[in-house]
């Protein structure tokens, strides 16, 4: 199945509980198929329910100017969240919920996008991809993690510089870090093509462990 299938086949979905509960639209997500960068949110807000698209109100105003100041525009990236319904009240989606809508649509949206590098908004969403309790976004944010052989980069969430401006300054350090990190990908697919002419998510997995930061080896988390 192709992106855009799967996009169909999740207009209308009532999969889990938040299909009654005040939804307008599925927001299933929004950008480049083919991107490098995949960002991946909580779930839709207000706006989003509204407009059937991720990422539009001020948070979304302030992901495009961080885009724009590594040299991307909106298009070249995809964007999504965890769940694809907007929570009532924009309470936390609960864990049925996640787990449903996850396997049915976010983790095959990330096979087929295979980003170079997943970048996790926000403490929610970390959490949920690297399948982690309490993430601290203050000790994790900007480091590189491996997740079932993919680059996982947990960054803040947008709305935590809007809240807060101080956040701003490690938002935007880790935003030149995503792209530096898409060039570190290339390499190692590179070179993994020339070890062994077959680039497998194991293989790119081990080189990328090898590179991994060491407080984050500490960690024990993969
Ligand atoms: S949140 Fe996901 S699983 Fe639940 S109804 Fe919406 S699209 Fe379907």
């Amino acid at each position: 199945m192709d992106l855009l299938s799967l996009e169909e086949q999740s207009k209308g979905c009532e999969s889990c509980p938040l299909a009654k509960q005040g939804r307008t639209q599925v927001v299933f997500g929004d950008g480049n198929p083919d991107a490098d960068i995949m960002f991946i949110g909580e779930g839709p807000g207000f706006y989003e329910d509204k407009n059937g698209k991720p990422f539009v109100g001020a948070a979304g105003k302030l992901l495009t100017q961080l885009l724009e100041s590594i040299g991307l525009k909106r298009e070249d990236v995809y964007i999504t969240n965890v769940v694809k319904c907007r929570p009532p009240q924009n309470r936390d989606p609960k864990p049925d919920e996640i787990d449903i809508c996850t396997n049915r649509y976010l983790f095959s949206q990330i096979k087929l996008i295979n980003p170079k590098v997943i970048a996790t908004l926000g403490r929610f969403a970390s959490s949920v991809i690297l399948d982690m309790k309490d993430v601290s976004m203050g000790r994790v944010h900007g480091q590189k993690f491996i997740k079932d052989g993919s680059l996982v980069v947990p960054i803040y969430h947008p709305a935590a510089a809007l809240h807060s401006r101080a956040n701003l300054v490690p938002l935007t350090e880790d935003f030149k870090k995503l792209k530096a990190y898409v060039g570190e990908n290339v390499k190692l697919q590179e070179k993994a093509q020339d070890t062994t002419g077959d680039i497998t998510k194991d293989n790119l997995a081990q080189e990328q462990q090898i590179g991994m930061e060491p407080q984050v080896e500490q960690m024990g988390l993969f």
